[in-house]
């Protein structure tokens, strides 16, 4: 039976294809497609980690101290029979012949199956049993892990199988960039808002993605077809030819829509009045400055440093480390500013995976309000200085920028200026090479807002973070699923934020920005320019569309519609109104 289920539409397009249910704690597994002739080695590989499991589970029981309690030979007996269950290795089998899944993949699809029949039976006894099961894969992945693939992990869509959409509960930012690239042409997740941070690499990724989906991975079954329209925040399960030729239609109309407007790339981005646009791309890896590149960009407005940082069991990346990377992305751009923001840990992007206690401790009692980029570097004093010489040794290499995330007090930018110096007094005594770089700060709280002109006595330039800033205006966690309708970016406080965050700098003729989801939604392109901003950063994928904005509008009969919209209790629909009835005809140019 065909149902829908909605969520926050987070990436733009149709995607079609099977369910593949990943439990957040197996997001790391390898998922790679093997070739035919690869299927019965791989299935000797599952064997030969079932065996290993085997001998370790026999061991374990062998070896078991006479005061250990009576249950754990039987536990043990109990996950020996499971591991020999045709239920998990036959059907793991399965998925490698008939889908062509590498081994550690058929495995957690396998136990994707298996756990939620157990959580439907009605005896508590054998429910809890899905424990046990768990215990036994992960022993196996282990197993099979240590055995290393046959194939690397980064092996590519197999061209016959059919497309496959990812459905997950949750997925750590960290964790989401693992999936770039890879097999999945779609994401689904129970959780997330808009601008939460997976849902920002989700759209970085440009696939089709609805996050917030509340139920979906639990309505949802292992390799179920699925329509995601990442348009309409929708996921249809199980459509209905009809609804599938629909959505088919659809699709053609979005990637033919997406390729002439591909075509605008190398166009200046210029208003019909003249006003020169600054179009910059936001990425989270070395890897995405050719795809800024590609799409257009003429510079990174935005490269999150963090996620260099996340997921490294707590090792952190070494000064030589971080300076390759960057230095990467500096030459990638042939000369073009790059904008590097130095760490944002804490809140949604932690350094590791952490339990909510984990992450309290680590963070603070609220994690968005304590212990969060800028405060993390300052509180860590020698890791941030290592950040910032890695920065200023790749900044011999072109055009860089150095953004102070969250800053809130005029403290905190006296310190990174000291820490700034430091670093570079500490890389002249030891011979290398650097140039000044600008120091700017991201604007993202409301107490930053006010403070514009006194910031930028102290610094080169700001960038406005607007996900943050509409957080910590309405007092909306920018994750949570259970608050996203009010998590308003037309709401009047935070366009009237914005306005004088833009006003502000113009008038200290320092350099403003958007770096937050706004800059790329279409819907904001004209209320920004009026604003005054002449600079936006966004994901890549974004560019072409909001160029395609530029260039039909006329800034000087834009400007005129500000006033009341900002005065509006309403500003969506007053700014709808004034751009319906006092827009003439304009002539765009040919695309
Ligand atoms: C923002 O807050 O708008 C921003 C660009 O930073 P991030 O999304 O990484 O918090
Ligand atoms: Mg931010």
């Amino acid at each position: 039976m065909s149902i829908q289920v909605f969520g926050q539409a987070v990436s733009r397009g149709i995607a079609i294809g099977r369910a593949v249910l990943i439990a957040s704690s197996r997001v790391d597994v390898a998922h790679y497609y093997i070739d035919e002739s690869r299927v019965e080695p791989e299935i000797d590989r599952l064997r030969q980690a079932r065996d290993v499991v085997a001998t370790e589970l026999t061991t374990l029981k062998r070896d078991l101290p006479i005061e250990a309690p009576a249950e754990l030979p039987a536990l043990l007996d109990v996950h020996l029979m499971l591991l020999h269950d045709e239920a998990l290795t036959g059907a793991t089998k399965q998925w490698i012949r008939s889908r062509h899944y590498n081994a550690e993949w058929a495995l957690s699809a396998q136990l994707e199956v298996m756990a939620r029949q157990f959580d439907e039976m009605d005896d508590e006894y054998l429910r809890e049993r899905k424990a046990d099961l768990e215990q036994v894969v992960e022993r196996m992945l282990r197993a099979l892990s240590r055995a290393g693939p046959l194939l690397p992990a980064s092996a590519g869509v197999h061209g016959t199988e059919d497309p496959l959409v990812l459905i997950a509960n949750d997925i750590a930012p960290a964790d989401m960039l693992q999936f770039k690239g890879s097999v999945f042409s779609g994401f689904v997740t129970d959780v997330g808002g808009k601008t939460s941070h997976s849902a920002i690499v989700a759209r970085s990724m440009d696939i089709p993605a609805v996050v917030g989906a509340r139920e979906a991975s639990r309505l949802i079954r292992q390799d179920d077809w699925i329509v995601i329209d990442g348009d309409a925040g929708v996921v249809v399960v199980d459509p209905s030819p009809i609804v599938l030729e629909e959505y088919r239609f659809r699709q053609r109309q979005s990637e033919l829509e997406r390729a002439r407007l591909h075509r605008l790339r190398h166009m200046p981005s210029v208003t019909l009045d003249g006003e020169t646009v600054e179009l910059l791309a936001n990425i989270e890896l070395p890897r995405d400055a050719v795809v800024a590149v590609d799409s257009g960009a003429v510079g990174v407005g935005l490269f999150r440093s963090e996620f260099l940082f996340m997921n490294r069991g707590g090792e952190l990346p070494s000064e030589d480390e971080q300076f390759e990377a960057y230095r990467g992305v500096v030459e990638a751009m042939h000369g073009l500013p790059v904008t590097i923001r130095t760490v944002d840990i804490g809140a949604d992007k932690p350094l590791d995976r952490l339990t909510i206690h984990e992450l309290r401790h680590e963070y603070g009692l609220n994690p968005a309000l304590g212990l969060r980029a800028i405060r993390w570097s300052l509180a860590e004093p020698a890791m941030f200085r290592q950040q910032l010489r890695a920065i200023l040794r790749a900044s011999a290499f072109g055009t860089v920028r150095v953004l102070l995330p969250m800053v809130a007090q005029l403290s905190e930018i006296r310190m990174a200026r000291e820490a700034l110096a430091r670093a570079k007094q500490q890389l002249s005594e030891a011979g290398h090479a650097y140039k000044d770089v600008e120091l700017g700060a991201m604007i993202e709280v409301p107490a930053a807002v006010l403070i514009v002109p006194s910031i930028l006595r102290e610094l080169d330039f700001v960038s406005i973070g607007t996900n943050d800033l509409i957080q910590y205006t309405l007092a909306i966690d920018r994750a949570d699923e259970a608050v996203a309708k009010f998590y308003d970016p037309w709401h009047p406080a935070v366009l009237q934020l914005i306005a004088r965050a833009i006003d502000a700098a113009n008038c200290a003729g320092k350099h403003v920005s958007i770096c937050g989801e706004m800059a790329g939604d279409v819907a904001f392109t004209e209320l920004l320019l009026a604003m005054g901003l002449r600079s936006f950063s966004m994901q890549p994928s974004q560019i072409s569309a909001v160029k395609q904005r530029i260039l039909r509008a006329d800034v000087r009969r834009l400007v005129p519609r500000l006033p009341a919209t900002l005065a509006s209790d309403e500003p969506m629909m007053e700014w709808t109104r004034q751009i319906h009835e006092t827009s003439g005809p304009t002539v765009a140019p040919a695309v």
